[in-house]
């Protein structure tokens, strides 16, 4: 089968507020590079990613222009955008990108990988289990059987439900979808009075009946959060070196 388009949308917009820095989080910096440097090198290096689109804060975009694209070289970064107030505003900010049409026809018809920022992890395979999954099932999702025991409480903090554990998965991304599928998925989920998402499945599962396969993603592809985050992080990375 011919190879389709693939554009990341990397999402580095958040404030980060949970890291507790002044710097956001994903400008720290490990062993000389800024965090997002180690996102941005696995898409710019992957066989199935041609474009990104890389979603920042707003008034960041010179500064990342400058300090992070331009210096690192990441020829594949074809938009820089502003984020908005939620996760799910700097995705549909992305997405217009896409959709006004500005990565040309081509990309309009491939695949969107949307990607937070902060899962540095990521890894060419990953992208390529996302890139057959979506191949086939139209809109997927990276995650990973629970190691814990998952509990359901209720507003008092009593635990009311234990959801049997061969079916419970920690969802990761990216999120991989047709562009086609989620771009429209999108639009309509922001005509919407009240939003309630905190993924790009949910948008899909709430606007749309196709329904979302998951995929295997892997225990290294945390989302670096809080400072402990940053200590797994070193550790990852030395490792890496070593290699
Ligand atoms: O806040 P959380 O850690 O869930 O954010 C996940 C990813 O989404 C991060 O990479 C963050 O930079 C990004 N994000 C964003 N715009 C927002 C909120 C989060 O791009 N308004």
């Amino acid at each position: 089968m011919e190879k389709k388009h693939g554009t990341a949308i990397v999402l580095a917009a958040g404030q980060g507020k949970r890291m507790g820095t002044s710097v956001q989080k994903q400008y720290i910096e490990l062993f000389q590079r800024p965090l997002i440097f180690y996102t941005l090198q696995t898409f710019e290096d992957s066989r199935v990613i041609d474009d990104i689109i890389l979603v920042v804060g707003p008034g960041q975009e010179d500064y990342v222009y400058q300090e992070i694209v331009r210096k690192y070289y990441f020829t594949k970064v074809k938009a820089i955008v502003p984020g908005g107030n939620e996760r799910y505003d700097s995705v549909w900010n992305g997405l217009k990108v896409l959709k006004n049409g500005a990565l040309g026809e081509e990309a309009k018809k491939g695949y969107v990988f949307i990607h937070d920022g902060a899962r540095m992890f990521v890894d060419e395979e990953i992208l390529r289990r996302g890139y057959a999954t979506v191949e086939k099932y139209r809109a997927c999702v990276a995650g990973m059987p629970s190691k814990d025991t998952v509990k359901l409480t209720d507003e008092q903090g009593f635990a009311k439900e234990t959801p049997d554990r061969k079916y419970v998965w920690s969802v990761q991304t990216p999120q991989v979808f047709e562009a086609e599928l989620i771009t429209e998925a999108y639009r309509k989920l922001m005509e919407q009075e009240e939003i309630h998402v905190t993924d790009d499945a949910m948008v899909v599962e709430q606007m749309t009946d196709i329904p979302v396969r998951l995929f295997e993603g892997s225990y290294r592809n945390i989302k670096i959060t809080t400072p402990e985050d940053l200590e797994i992080a070193r550790v990852f990375l030395r490792a890496g070196i070593e290699k």
